[in-house]
């Protein structure tokens, strides 16, 4: 059984809902599951979470306050999606960048681990 290739999203993303939605329109997700094919009896492929759930949210999504999407086409996922009425800002949904540390000392080029605070070669100041 061929099974649908969802290009777009990945589990952790932050996106926006589209419209249709009523209070949950337009809201910023994070995206909790993904599935190659609906369940039996289910229509949904992604499953998102509000990322700033409110008490409504929990009266309209039940405690788990997850939201079903049937098309992962259906999600904003760029920051240049961002309209009027979205939730957040247009970087809302850029991704956390994780900021490499240097493994050599810029001084002299010899290895240098995260914790040491001095070159052990030259005593650059790290
Ligand atoms: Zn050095």
């Amino acid at each position: 059984m061929a099974t649908v290739k969802i290009p777009k999203v990945k589990v952790g993303q932050i996106c926006w809902t589209c419209g249709g939605y009523d209070i949950l329109s337009f809201r910023l997700v994070k995206v909790v599951e993904i599935r190659d094919k609906p369940r039996k009896g289910e229509t949904s492929r992604v499953f998102v979470k509000p990322v700033n759930p409110t008490e409504t949210d929990k009266i309209w999504l039940g405690n788990d306050l997850i939201i079903g999407i049937h098309n992962p086409d259906w999600l904003f996922t760029e920051p240049s999606d961002w309209r009027n009425g979205f939730e957040g800002s247009p970087e809302s949904v850029m991704q956390p960048v994780i900021e490499k540390k240097p493994t050599n000392c810029p001084s002299c080029n010899s290895k240098i681990t995260a914790k040491m605070k001095f070159c052990g070669e030259c005593g650059e100041k790290l």
